[in-house]
């Protein structure tokens, strides 16, 4: 893992070294069975779309569990970009005023350190981006987020995402928190993390407590997609968080083969209520180049999820997300400000502006 040397100590912290056990290389990928009957070549493009990286800790389990399997192994269908796709799919980059900071809602500001994670999930919305070493922001970019944050009163909640910010050494982490919390107006800051399910090691009591000293409040927003997620390690590590005084909640977002049954959204978000973690967002998944199959239409999708109602207890149902394709912000559904107008066209309300946005989504292809 590198760019981070400058910041971080001499000593590597042991999961930092688990960090760097990852399936990246071919030989990896073929040797822990992940390659298929894919082509040197064709994994060679696959990477330079958007890395590849399986933690260690999935190792063992893909071999058990599709879900788990299916959210980390390279396919060909990610080479076929569809019309409807887009590169930038939430329109990230028309609402950031400078590199590494995104600005859509007033009172809440994206902030992305890094864009390296501790696993490239296939469906990343972000995969544009992200796991691009050149991406990670220098001393003086980040200076330049400061300063954006404290001319802007009207933020009080950060949220840092990326890229996933836990993979950062703790030296360059708690350096930056340490300036945030010099910034009176920030009450809230918010981790879009997905940690806790790949390298659970890595939350520590120790971090826990040193999150806890800061005088502005932390949120740990959890990214776990199914049941089969959370082993021993990972629940224990959420546990550390929650015992710690630090609220827990999940995202996840809706992927065939991982969770568009009712069962397995049901054993996941129960299971999560069990471990005290609230379900945040259910994501329907953005239109991301190289994704449509991961994708079921959205008024399946819609059916799913109103069926959770009534069958599960409230506090086991996320809101679900659909995030207006190109940047109107996002919308929880079902919803007055969406209406369809086609077989794949839709029209949704922006939350920010009041406009009707109409946008498709590719064909069903059946490829899985
Ligand atoms: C999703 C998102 C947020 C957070 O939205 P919440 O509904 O508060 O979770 C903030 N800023 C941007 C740019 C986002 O895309
Ligand atoms: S951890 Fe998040 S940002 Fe990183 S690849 Fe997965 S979904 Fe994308």
């Amino acid at each position: 893992m590198g760019g981070f040397s400058d910041c971080s100590s001499k000593r590597v912290s042991a999961w930092q070294k688990k960090l760097s056990l990852a399936a990246s290389s071919t030989e990896d990928l073929r040797e822990w069975g992940l390659a298929g009957d894919l082509s040197d070549a064709e994994l060679q493009e696959l990477r330079e779309n958007f890395d590849i990286r399986v933690p260690e800790s999935f190792r063992q389990r893909i071999l058990e569990s599709e879900p788990l399997r299916r959210q980390v192994e390279p396919v060909r269908h990610e080479l076929v970009f569809l019309p409807e796709e887009l590169a930038d799919p939430i329109g990230d980059e028309v609402h950031s005023p400078i590199k590494g900071l995104t600005h859509r809602y007033a009172n809440r500001a994206l902030i992305k350190l890094t864009h390296l994670c501790g696993v490239y999930c296939r469906f990343c919305f972000r995969r544009y981006k992200v796991s691009q070493e050149g991406n990670q922001l220098t001393s003086q970019e980040m200076r330049a987020v400061l300063s954006y944050l404290l001319d802007h009163r009207e933020i009080r909640e950060v949220i840092l995402t990326g890229g996933d910010p836990l993979i950062l050494p703790d030296a360059f982490l708690f350096k930056f928190l340490g300036d945030l919390a010099a910034i009176p107006h920030l009450r809230v800051v918010r981790f879009h993390t997905r940690i806790p399910s790949v390298l659970p090691e890595r939350i520590t009591s120790e971090f826990c407590r040193r999150l806890n000293d800061f005088p502005f409040c932390s949120w740990v927003v959890a990214h776990i997609n199914s049941a089969d997620e959370l082993n021993q390690g990972v629940v224990a590590s959420i546990s550390r968080l929650v015992q710690s005084g630090i609220p827990v909640l999940s995202q996840s977002v809706l992927l065939q083969g991982v969770n568009t049954s009712f069962g397995q959204l049901q054993e996941l978000f129960e299971q999560l209520v069990e471990h005290r973690v609230r379900p945040y967002y259910l994501h329907y998944p953005d239109l991301a180049q190289g994704t449509h199959h991961f994708r079921i239409p959205l008024e399946d999708a819609l059916e799913l999820y109103q069926s959770l109602r009534g069958q599960l207890s409230g506090i086991c149902i996320p809101h679900f997300i659909l995030d207006i394709p190109g940047g109107a912000g996002k919308i929880s559904l079902p919803s007055a400000g969406l209406v369809r107008v086609g077989e794949r066209t839709w029209k949704a309300r922006s939350p920010l502006t009041g406009d009707w946005i109409q946008f498709s989504y590719p064909p069903q292809t059946g490829l899985l």
